[in-house]
């Protein structure tokens, strides 16, 4: 089973990974943890030059494929090989997130799926949780440390990030679950479980 979160920056994401992670291993499954950018050792050198405030004037396009390369060896590496071996994967941020912040966030359009398409080898999520929070309480939540080059971005490029994500929705509502990322930890752990108990 394939299982990715999505949302904006301060949605919690990665709190409820572990508790996803938690679910699993209490069901006596293999659980293989991992996040984009990164999840391998070249993923995350790619991460670290696609989220260096130094690197400033790199170009949209640069960036939509340092981010799919970075996928590429990621799928290739690690997410494959665990699926094939029977173990659950649960992955903080995929391909939705390039159509989201890409596509999008940077306007690049639908030339991001087609590209993603390719880096992953066709592989999909079986459930994505998308975090639904409004990007201007997910930046509150940040707080004032803004950490990285994408974090910077001006608010109305988030809000072109949550517009992909419910287009994602609507597009995809069999595979895309929305959680109401407004709420308690506890309360979201709860909305979650109850649909991993489907699986
Ligand atoms: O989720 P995480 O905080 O690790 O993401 C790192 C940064 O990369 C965030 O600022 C996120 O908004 C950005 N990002 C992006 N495009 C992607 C994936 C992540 O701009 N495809």
């Amino acid at each position: 089973i394939f299982i990715t979160l999505e949302g904006p920056d301060g949605s919690g994401k990665s709190t409820q990974v572990e508790n996803i992670r938690a679910y699993f291993v209490s069901n006596g499954r293999e659980v293989v943890v991992s996040r984009e950018p990164g999840g391998t050792s070249i993923s995350e050198k790619l991460r670290s030059i696609v989220l260096d405030n130094a690197n400033a004037e790199m170009d949209d396009v640069t960036e939509m494929l340092i981010y799919a390369a970075a996928r590429a060896q990621h799928v290739a590496e690690k997410i494959r090989p665990a699926l094939e071996g029977g173990a659950v994967v649960v992955c903080d941020r995929f391909v939705d997130s390039s159509i989201a912040y890409q596509g999008f966030g940077r306007n690049l359009g639908d030339q991001v799926s087609e590209v993603n398409r390719y880096a992953t080898g066709g592989l999909e999520p079986d459930v994505t949780f998308f975090m639904d929070l409004d990007p201007e309480i997910g930046r509150a939540r940040i707080g004032k440390d803004v950490r990285d080059r994408l974090e910077q971005q001006k608010l109305d490029f988030h809000y072109r990030v949550y517009d992909g994500y419910k287009a994602l929705c609507d597009k995809y509502p069999e595979r895309i679950v929305r959680i109401d990322a407004s709420k308690t930890i506890d309360e979201i752990k709860g909305d979650i479980y109850s649909k991993l108990e489907t699986l």
